[in-house]
């Protein structure tokens, strides 16, 4: 997940008494909710996927391993067939090589990465260092004309909350136009975790590559060269080599377990099986692929057979864009009418405390309902808050019921995108639990008498998009004018 602004607090204000009932012994979730809680493999998966193969970064060998490993997975579970479906990504982005020295007045090197979707240098450059404090307009105004063919130096608070998070989210965009604007050869930001941590997300989010070359360094020796360029001239050497491509084909995983009764209506369980590469990807999302593979494996097991037919989901390019979720909706557009709901979890293995609806309050007591068996998760549990930034996002463009996981981010805030992303982090009881959850929605959706929610229509969309200011963030994501055109979610009004 990239991004939500409020996560950090909603889900805790919005808990209200328990409505639970008492689970009856007949009642699957009741098994379902057992089971996940006890031994299972999810923790020996979550380690298979990050340590065997991982990092996995779209349009890499390592995602198509990863994929293969989940299809494996998969078909080994039980589950009534599984299969790839391939979809266009915009633009391939792979990190190579990045250095960065200081030059003058002393020379010593700044651990570094690429800022994903941003230029590589065509060989070192070397330039004069501007400081152009955080960015802002007003910095840029007051270094004026001396940006022009210097590498600036952007400074950064200390990331500690959801909310820094989304901010340094949304200072992106600006901040990439600014710099273009004022011709420099270079940016170097400093990282917002402290002791040379170092993290890699997108500094643009549209269809195509910066053409600025970007490189995060580590937030100590960022300190020290700014110290510098404020008594004297610094220079500084940067050398960054990614690999930049045309759109391409990547794949997801989805594999089903037909309905009993009407198995042409779909709930979707899912996450992204895609990440960054600093670090394993374990927060952020294996430990949510390996609750995926549990869920399947707990119908099976316990040889439950839901009415609707439940689809196991494992997206990529999550992380660029979120086109894997994109992909998705757009080659099941004519299924989309018959899905009665899609859960999505991308908050590592944080403790669910509720799910996000998204601007849709009629749907607040269908999950309640789905979960009746856990305390404190009816409907004032679900949060109304408008959820961007993972793959829920195109279904709620699409007018689909959709239940993103409202998680406590605080274990996974500090790891995210980062070097420490990685399965020793992960606390498995909290996702053992998560899973249980997971199963029991899933259940509660998938085997309702009650007919499915009904899907928004665009109009309607269009008014959720502007009631949970959702319109906004989209503007930040650079994925307003796709809406608007029609590329993504409906197709546009003629
Ligand atoms: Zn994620």
């Amino acid at each position: 997940m990239r991004s939500a602004r409020t996560l950090a607090v909603l889900g805790l204000l919005l808990v209200g008494p328990s409505l639970a009932a008492p689970p009856s012994p007949a009642d699957p979730r009741a098994a379902l909710r057992k089971r996940a809680e006890g031994d299972t493999p999810l923790r020996a998966d979550t380690f298979d996927l990050c340590d065997r193969i991982g990092g996995r970064i779209t349009g890499t060998l390592a995602v198509d391993q990863a994929v293969d490993w989940a299809v494996a997975k998969l078909e080994s579970l039980g589950v009534d067939w599984v299969k790839t479906e391939s979809y266009p990504v915009p633009f391939l982005w792979v990190p190579g090589t990045a250095e960065v020295t200081a030059t003058a007045p002393d020379t010593f090197s700044l651990r570094a990465v690429a800022a994903p979707g941003t230029a590589s240098t065509g060989g070192a450059i070397e330039a004069r260092v501007v400081d152009v404090g955080e960015g802002e307009a007003a910095d840029w105004a007051r270094v004026g004309a001396s940006a022009s063919g210097a590498i600036a130096l952007v400074h950064t608070q200390e990331m500690k909350t959801f909310e820094d998070l989304f901010a340094e989210y949304m200072r992106a965009g600006p901040l990439m136009r600014a710099a273009a604007q004022a011709q420099v050869k270079g940016l170097v930001i400093q990282s917002t975790r402290p002791r040379g941590l170092l993290y890699q997300h997108p500094m643009v989010f549209g269809r195509t590559p910066s053409a600025v070359p970007v490189a995060l360094v580590a937030r100590e020796p960022a300190e020290r060269l700014a110290w510098l360029a404020a008594r004297g001239e610094a220079r500084v050497r940067i050398g960054i080599v990614n690999r930049i491509g045309p759109t391409y084909e990547a794949r997801n995983v989805v594999a089903e377990i037909r309905g009993r009764e009407t198995p042409d209506e779909f709930v979707v369980l899912g996450a992204h099986l895609d990440s960054w590469a600093l670090g394993t990807g374990a927060e952020d999302n294996g430990v949510n692929v390996a609750l995926v593979l549990d869920v399947a494996r707990g119908f099976h097991e316990l040889g439950l057979r839901p009415r609707r037919s439940v689809r196991f989901v494992l997206f990529t390019g999550e992380e660029q864009g979120m086109w894997g979720s994109a992909g998705y909706t757009d080659r099941h557009q004519a299924e989309l009418d018959r899905h009665a709901g899609v859960v999505i979890f991308d908050v590592g293995s944080g403790r669910t405390r509720g799910f996000f609806v998204s601007g849709r309050p009629e749907l607040r007591s269908v999950v309640a309902r789905a979960l009746s068996i856990y305390p404190g998760m009816g409907p004032s549990a679900q949060s109304l808050e408008g959820i961007d930034g993972t793959d829920n996002f195109d279904f709620l463009l699409s007018g689909v019921p959709n239940f993103v996981a409202d998680q406590d981010p605080a274990p996974y805030l500090l790891d995210y995108h980062a070097e420490s992303d990685v399965p020793d982090r992960v606390n498995y009881k909290e996702a053992r639990r998560n899973a249980g959850l997971a199963a029991t929605l899933v259940w509660g959706l998938a085997n309702s008498p009650a007919p499915i929610p009904k899907r928004q229509t665009r109009t309607e969309v269009d008014a959720l998009l502007v009631r949970t200011k959702l319109v906004e963030q989209m503007q930040g994501f650079e994925q307003w004018d796709d809406w608007k055109a029609g590329r993504r979610g409906f197709p546009a009004p003629p």
